[in-house]
């Protein structure tokens, strides 16, 4: 409706979806978001996408909830729930002390019977950096174990395994709006149009500007049209490609051996290595011609500046950590890393996963990546006052695999849907029906809320105020501009409540105060109050003195050495590969539209009407080969289960594959995808399984 002007508020803020940061004018009528505009922050210069501008009004959805909810008695735990049921039927309203006492003596008899290594939580990477820092200092002071983890576990944990193992942090080199400044940029294995709309323009800005940009995607993406090398390689194959490039750069001497001998380890064994992956050797492997693998790894080493971003093509592989090894392989010899205009970006998926792994909701590591089995634990324990677990926890699928061998019987989630996100879904949802008490914290009845004990209604990003992590390493103010629906709480208030009757001494008056804390454990946050971030805006970390460092590295590495460390890699298969039965690649991801298992984006009434219907896509020499007809329904079964949708012909989708966006429950990806992991990161196959395609009701 039409509200004039002058009856507006304004409130500035972040978004609420991507890892890209864009800030926000929010305009606020009667209580309620009416428009979205883009500020002018740092990494958006005014500019939203589709999902910022039009995707708020989730926020205000009848669907929110808005009492606390308890199961019923008489409503027995099953794998299978009828999603589409009523849940009233399944649970009963409560007052919040009654739920809040159900939901703390649920968690606390698990951990006085089994121990506190039989809980697990999951925090979320949409909530603030005081959410998460709170909520993993619950799990792990609370209850006394590591099993805290959250969605990074299934976007970029294997990205930051090889990270802090190359050059000694996790997070990214420089921001994706210096891509103007390089001379050379790799995409490779995201789709910026797609996931990381705002970011993309800079990257068109910058190939308008004379920058060459090399593509590399199975599948082909808007970003192609703008770049000088577009390559379509074979899924799966991408260590036969960066491997065959980094040949070509040591057999041509382009590397650069002064950069390397002042801040490079283990060169000698990479030579060794990607000796034997000559471009010829590697064409027919990777589906890339030889000249061209040379032409591309030549244009990137000899640059005066280049740069590499990724997605979670290179990531949500069983070889993610060794693909992005072979990208920091890339850098480090070049010394296309420390500079401006150079760098190492893994693209960031949700709005706060960098800020979320920074404050320790990983299982790994303490805030700022300090391992859980090194010193850093008699830290935390003075300043947390309680003793901590010595030992690593469970990641989000090991998790899983506890629950149904009786090691994890208690969890609490707040803020993530595992039931959606999580690979071999059927196989997840069973165990969570089999827990003794799951909490969740949402505002949603979630896929995964429908198997909890006690519900909690949370707030939404537009409810809270809280500071946000963007891929660029810059923490951002997010402001409320509505209060909460019904009888909602905000999360950080419910995280502290649940502490203190799980035995935490604690109390703190609001974010403020937990920021503080964080600071003061938090190497990465020297100097960055919570009133500068407010009165910023935005402050991209490390500072020195009063310079906000946007591009690191610059005189060598934070490893025990001070030296990058190169680890060559070979070259492995996918889990799983095609074969008679099964002769298709799935392959998973997002649309441009919705957002992650679409519990917020499909809400949004713009956001649905745009891409109301469950799809999946193949190209159309390929749906005629098969006899099959666009607008169909078809049937996409692997190994693990059978799903269908609405087919889609999509030019952009290779030969031999099919596309299946996670966002719809109706047609869940995940039912099909295959739960191994890498073994460094953890972190499932999303990208690659076997699958077969026919028409509905024909398998
Ligand atoms: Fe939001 Fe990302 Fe779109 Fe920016 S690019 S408006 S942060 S979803």
């Amino acid at each position: 409706r039409a509200v004039p002007e002058q009856a507006l508020e304004t409130v500035k803020s972040v978004c609420p979806f991507c890892g890209v940061g864009c800030q926000t004018e929010v305009s606020v009528a009667d209580g309620r978001i009416v428009r979205v505009d883009g500020a002018n922050g740092p990494a958006n210069e005014n500019r939203l996408c589709v999902k910022g501008r039009f995707g708020y009004d989730y926020a205000m959805s009848p669907r929110r909830l808005t009492k606390p909810l308890i199961r019923r008695d008489d409503a027995p735990k099953s794998a299978q729930v009828d999603f589409d049921g009523n849940p009233m039927e399944v649970f009963r309203e409560a007052t919040w002390d009654e739920a809040m006492e159900r939901a703390a003596h649920g968690l606390t008899t698990v951990r006085d019977t089994n121990g506190g290594g039989a809980i697990a939580g999951f925090g979320s990477a949409k909530g603030s950096n005081e959410e998460a820092y709170l909520f993993q200092k619950l799990i792990r002071a609370g209850f006394g174990t590591n099993n805290v983890d959250h969605c990074t576990r299934l976007c970029h944990a294997s990205s930051v395994s090889a990270l802090l193992e190359g050059v000694g942090s996790g997070a990214v080199s420089a921001p994706f709006m210096d891509a103007h400044k390089a001379d050379c940029v790799i995409v490779i294995g995201a789709r910026p149009t797609v996931n990381h709309p705002v970011a993309a323009t800079y990257f068109k800005r910058a190939a308008k500007r004379g920058t060459k940009f090399v593509i590399c995607d199975p599948r082909g993406q808007d970003m192609m049209t703008h770049a000088e090398h577009s390559l379509r390689f074979m899924p799966g194959t991408d260590v036969a490609l960066l491997n065959a490039m980094l040949h070509v750069i040591v057999a041509e001497k382009l590397y650069d051996q002064q950069y390397i001998q002042a801040h490079v380890g283990e060169f000698e064994a990479l030579k060794a290595k990607v000796a034997d992956f000559s471009p010829e050797a590697m064409a027919d492997v990777c589906g890339i011609d030889a000249d061209t693998i040379r032409e591309v790894a030549r244009l990137y080493a000899t640059s005066e500046r280049s740069m590499i971003f990724w997605g979670m093509g290179i990531s949500q592989h069983v070889h993610g950590t060794d693909n992005s090894r072979c990208l920091i392989a890339l850098a480090l010899i070049t010394g296309h890393i420390g500079r401006e205009g150079t760098g190492l970006h893994p693209l960031r998926g949700q709005n706060n996963v960098q800020g979320a792994s920074d404050a320790g909701l990983i299982p790994m590591s303490y805030p700022d990546y300090a391992p859980v089995t090194g010193d850093a634990r008699e830290t935390f324990e003075d300043a947390w006052g309680r003793p901590l677990d010595p030992e690593k926890g469970l990641t989000v699928v090991e998790v899983v695999d506890a629950i149904h061998e009786g090691g994890i019987r208690g969890m609490y989630v707040m803020g993530e849907n595992p039931a959606m996100s999580d690979p071999d879904q059927t196989h997840a949802r069973a165990a969570f029906a089999k827990l003794d008490h799951l909490v969740v914290q949402d505002i949603f009845l979630t896929e995964t809320a429908w198997y909890a004990d006690v519900i909690l209604p949370a707030s939404a990003h537009a409810e809270k105020q809280g500071t946000f992590t963007n891929t660029n390493r810059q923490v951002q103010m997010g402001r409320p501009a509505m209060a909460l629906p019904g009888d909602a709480r905000q999360d950080l208030k419910i995280i502290i409540d649940l502490g203190r009757r799980c035995g935490i001494d604690w109390s703190y008056d609001g974010p403020a105060e937990v920021f503080a804390e964080m600071a003061s454990l938090m190497p990465s946050l020297d100097g960055i109050t919570w009133h500068m971030v407010e009165r910023e805006g935005s402050v991209t970390y490390p500072l020195k003195g009063d310079s906000q460092e946007w591009v690191i590295f610059k005189g060598g590495f934070p490893t025990p050495d001070g030296r990058g460390k190169l680890v060559p890699v070979d070259l492995l298969p996918p889990d799983e590969v095609p074969d008679t039965d099964f002769p298709m690649v799935l392959t998973t991801g997002r649309l441009l539209e919705h957002w992650h298992t679409g519990a917020m984006t499909r809400t949004s009434s713009v956001l649905d009407r745009l891409e109301p219907e469950a799809i999946a896509a193949m190209n159309l020499r390929q749906i005629e080969r098969m006899g099959l007809t666009p607008g169909q329904t078809i049937a996409i079964e692997t190994r693990r289960g059978k799903i269908t949708a609405t087919l889609r012909a999509d030019r952009e989708v290779a030969d031999d594959m099919v596309f299946v966006p996670f966002c719809y429950r109706e047609a869940a990806a995940n039912i099909l995808t295959n739960p191994q992991l890498d073994p460094y990161g953890k972190i499932p196959e999303f990208k690659f399984c076997a699958a077969r395609v026919s028409a509905a009701g024909a398998v």
